[in-house]
């Protein structure tokens, strides 16, 4: 059997047709900033806006031009200060750091467990060393939440929940952005709804809200924006926050809303994609399939699975093998930052000291994307190719 995968990992698909339109009549009306409105007119961003604070059950919803900006926002919005070190995962992609980075601020690096979440122990260990965690879902993973909480309200760490990967997803019914004082997303167009750029900010406390709306370059036209907390609250902060400018515009959102309108329908297709490549793979010799806890319900925009234990060699045969096939895997073990992917230490700006348990985990875990242009044939061919050339691999005892 040598079936080969033809399709494309980076292959979206379309803007829903309406998003086509109603971007189209933001183009011929010429109003395409923000604040550009005419009277009475709310302007998409705004709608967006509403929208998703409805949809998250969040008091406040701020759109913003990426989720690295939304990220730096909330760091800024509850006060982080250059120098000050700020908790976060190792297994994570470059913007969380980055993010941290971007306000002055050094990451503290918390390891990873087989299940692909924040090491609680580990958390718990280093909880005193801060007063901020942003706290990354990676790849859709949720920690036991309602332990992370229990350690950082024990010890007084405010958490940011980076949601890239868990827009829609869930913890014990709890909406992923919901537990932090600040969740953010990120609209890019490999996330669960596709702007090109974008992303969110949500938040229930008013000054938070107030300093992430001044900092995002609202300048005192904040009245404007979809959701927004008491004047009062904008009193307190307006003139000591900077405008750091990072707005969302009408197109952007013009072509949002309607995919938010769908994302429900949207997770449940990427989760019977999730099935059936989780089910091609169980019980493949040499290979671990991430078990996802009951109180998690996830949106399977990717999956991830491990080889742990297996030499370099080995990995790097069962990925040329595949892509030979079609089937593109990224490694979260390679020495050398690849693509999307990189490693807590690559990230060379940020002091960081050997973490060999979390080691063994990235060396051990693939991932793939599983964009929505795939059918679940496609899904279940590319399941069968992964099954038999780690099984080949496997065979031939390199494993
Ligand atoms: C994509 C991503 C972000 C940031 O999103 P951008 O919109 O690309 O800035 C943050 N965290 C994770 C884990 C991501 O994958």
């Amino acid at each position: 059997m040598s079936d080969i995968f033809t399709g494309s990992f980076t292959q979206q698909e379309p803007i829903p047709e309406e998003g086509v339109k109603a971007a189209l009549k933001v183009m011929r009306s010429g109003r395409l900033h923000r604040y550009n409105l005419a009277p009475d007119e709310p302007g998409e961003t705004s709608l967006l806006e509403r929208e998703f604070a409805a949809w998250t059950g969040a008091k406040y919803a701020l759109a913003v031009a990426s989720g690295g900006y939304a990220l730096a926002t909330a760091l800024r919005a509850v006060g982080v200060e250059p120098g000050e070190p700020v908790l976060t995962n190792a297994f994570t992609l470059a913007p969380v750091p980055g993010a941290i980075a971007s306000v002055g601020a050094t990451p503290v690096f918390v390891g990873v467990t087989e299940a692909l979440t924040i090491d609680l122990d580990e958390l718990e260990a280093k909880a005193g060393q801060a007063r901020v965690l942003l706290l990354s879902h990676m790849r859709g993973h949720i920690a036991d939440m309602d332990r992370l909480l229990q350690i950082c309200r024990a010890a007084g760490v405010t958490v940011i929940e980076d949601c890239a990967h868990t827009m829609g997803a869930t913890w014990r019914g709890r909406l992923s952005g919901r537990d932090g004082l600040i969740g953010c997303y990120s609209t890019q167009t490999y996330k669960h709804m596709n702007s090109g750029e974008g992303g969110f900010l949500i938040t229930d406390d008013d000054e938070v809200m107030a300093r992430a709306t001044i900092l995002s370059g609202s300048y005192m036209l904040y009245g404007r924006n979809g959701t927004r907390p008491p004047e009062q609250a904008f009193e307190r902060v307006k003139y000591v926050t900077p405008n750091v400018s990072g707005r969302m515009d009408h197109l952007r959102a013009a072509i949002l809303r309607p995919q938010l309108a769908r994302i429900d329908a949207q997770c449940a297709a990427w989760n019977a994609r999730y099935a059936v490549v989780e089910e091609g793979l169980r019980g493949a010799p040499g290979l671990t399939i991430v078990e996802r806890p009951e109180a998690e319900r996830f949106v399977g925009s990717s999956i991830q699975f491990l080889l742990l234990d297996w030499s370099d060699a080995a990995i790097n045969d069962v990925l040329a093998r595949c892509a030979k096939r079609g089937v593109e895997l990224k490694w979260f073990g390679g020495a050398e930052p690849v693509g999307f992917t990189s490693r807590y230490d690559s990230w060379r700006y940020a002091p960081a000291a050997p973490m060999p348990a979390t080691d063994r985990v990235l060396r051990g875990i693939l991932d793939m994307r599983l964009p929505l242009t795939f059918t679940l044939e496609d899904c279940a061919l590319i399941a069968r190719i992964i099954r038999a050339e780690v099984g080949a691999v496997w065979q031939a005892g390199q494993g």
